[in-house]
């Protein structure tokens, strides 16, 4: 293929007819605070193993939200689950509890 000096990205387009909504809905039943998230990405400045990987929780809980199962889980694996974005978070999202749940998740149905 002849090399243009770019990429093409995978598309972000939410597909609702392909979105895996399992995860988002078993955390949202068990830990609503993942609702008030806006986004704001304190957490993901704040994360300890993000300090030696790319792990970022605000995309985390986007990943989730959005059915990508891939994605989560890659992000989730490099969570240390030390709780410091808890208490960084200025919407009070319990992420701690939310990782906890996202990792339960996977595991309840075999992802
Ligand atoms: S700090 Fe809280 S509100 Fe901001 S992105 Fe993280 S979880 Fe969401
Ligand atoms: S619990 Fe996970 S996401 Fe939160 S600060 Fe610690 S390593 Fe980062």
């Amino acid at each position: 293929m002849k090399n243009f000096g770019y990429s093409i990205n995978k598309d972000r387009q939410i597909d609702l007819d392909k979105s895996d909504q399992r995860i988002a809905l078993f955390v949202k039943q068990h830990e609503p605070s993942i609702n008030i998230c806006i986004s704001c990405g304190t957490c993901t400045a704040t994360c300890s193993a993000g300090n030696y990987t790319n792990l970022n929780l605000r995309k985390l809980i986007l990943s989730v939200k959005r059915g990508d199962i891939i994605e989560t889980k890659a992000e989730i694996s490099k969570c240390m689950f030390c709780g410091k974005c808890l208490l960084a978070c200025p919407r009070g999202v319990n992420t701690r509890n939310v990782i906890l749940k996202i990792n339960q998740a996977i595991e309840k149905f075999s992802l």
